[in-house]
């Protein structure tokens, strides 16, 4: 397909990611996968790429590039190892987050650090009581002179034993009305009173740990406020989820594509029936829906980083695009097993892999059933602005 225009540094770091997923990335994925290791090294090497920092401006240290750009070493590094892609998700939506909204002095504080890698972000929404219906929220932060005194639990949090910043999202005032006036969001370290009570076992995502932490007086400086006023939170976080969901989707265009990848090459090599199997008219369009959904996917989230970066508001655009290209993903992935036959079943191949990290995508920063109301409010909205 024809890009998007790129800078020349912008098409630099693409290809210099490709690379890094081509030659250091899949030949070790499998194994580390298996054996849910951290991957320290690959980590190490994603920070000196400057992937930490690529939605930091370069005032802050940071590489400062478009969402574009941004979203297409997403896509390199998930078609490599979901989990990579992963590890820069939440921070990166952390550090768009302390951009956008600061104050200054969390900027200067956090940003250059976090623009290295040497500081990595992690952002904490679901509780144990749920995670969609977020001004239901249950962990407080109240406020003790020039402190916040946080008590609650947070669940599925990712990245949280190897960040070194917490953005929590709690309620400063809980008997606000309308609720979400009484969420904030606290930029928290670790100290005492904040642990890390559980590590989740999952289904795939694997290498990078999801937690469960617990906030008992845990205290806080005010200061740490993001944006230095209470009842932000949750319109901040919103404005946050918007790059969270581009980069989900690109994340399921990159699994997608390793997966279509996959079933495109084995499909010329396995034969049955005396031809290459994509000769079967039934595998010939296995093939041809699973291009087109890529396709679709990957433009559509590319039009939502687009308007991300044209200044808009682009939760219609960024919703549709997860929406789409998490369902692709899915799809794409059982039919690359499919094609596979009984090796798409087998651990000895990256096959099955794909196929345990697409439901993330269709979970994560929002489920596909709360996209949906997102997206119709939105269009409802646009609608009427029209009139
Ligand atoms: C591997 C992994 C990593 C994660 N990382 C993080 C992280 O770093 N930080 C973080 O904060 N969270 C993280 N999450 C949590 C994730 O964001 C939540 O799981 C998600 O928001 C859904 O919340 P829930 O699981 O509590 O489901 P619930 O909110 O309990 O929903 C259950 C079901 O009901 C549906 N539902 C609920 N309300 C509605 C409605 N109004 N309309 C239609 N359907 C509805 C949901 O779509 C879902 O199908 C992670 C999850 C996973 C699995």
């Amino acid at each position: 397909m024809t890009l998007p225009d790129l800078t020349f540094e912008e098409q630099a770091i693409v290809d210099v990611v490709r690379d890094f997923v081509d030659e250091r990335v899949r030949p070790v994925a499998r194994d580390l996968e298996h054996a849910d290791a951290y991957p320290e090294e690959l980590i190490d090497q994603m920070k000196s790429l400057g992937v930490f920092g690529l939605v930091i401006p370069t005032e802050y240290g940071g590489v400062g590039l478009s969402t574009t750009c941004f979203a297409l070493v997403t896509e390199e590094l998930a078609r490599g190892w979901m989990s990579l892609a992963g590890a820069m998700g939440g921070h990166s939506v952390v550090a768009r987050l302390l951009v956008r909204y600061g104050p200054d002095e969390l900027r200067r504080r956090y940003l250059p650090r976090m623009a290295t890698g040497e500081v990595r972000a992690t952002m904490a929404l679901t509780e144990p009581g749920g995670g969609s219906d977020l001004q239901a929220m249950r962990t407080t932060a109240m406020k003790n002179e020039d402190r916040y005194v946080v008590n609650g639990s947070k669940t599925w949090i990712t990245n949280a034993e190897h960040a070194g910043v917490t953005a929590l999202m709690c309620k400063t005032d809980p008997q606000a009305d309308p609720p979400y006036r009484g969420i904030s969001i606290l930029l928290c370290e670790s100290g005492p009173g904040f642990s890390i009570s559980r590590s989740l076992s999952k289904l795939g995502y694997k290498g990078v740990e999801s937690c469960e932490l617990s906030f008992e007086d845990y205290e806080v400086p005010a200061g740490m406020l993001l944006g230095g006023e209470e009842g932000e939170g949750f319109v901040q976080m919103m404005h946050g989820l918007e790059l969270g969901r581009i980069q989900v989707a690109a994340r399921a265009v990159g699994v997608a594509k390793a997966a279509f990848d996959a079933a495109l090459r084995y499909s010329q090599e396995r034969t049955a029936f005396g031809k290459p199997i994509h000769e079967h008219q039934s595998i010939a369009n296995y093939l041809a829906d699973m291009a087109t959904k890529l396709h679709a996917s990957r433009l559509l989230t590319l039009d939502a980083a687009r308007v991300l970066d044209e200044g808009r508001r682009c939760d219609l655009e960024a919703g549709i695009a997860k929406l789409f290209a998490s369902e692709a993903c899915m799809q794409i992935c059982m039919d690359a097993m499919r094609i596979h036959g009984a090796y798409g079943y087998s651990t000895e191949l990256d096959v099955e892999r794909y196929f345990r990290d697409a439901p993330l995508m269709i979970i994560g920063e929002g489920t596909n059933e709360i996209l949906r109301n997102v997206i119709s409010r939105e269009l409802v909205r646009r609608d009427g602005m029209e009139d």
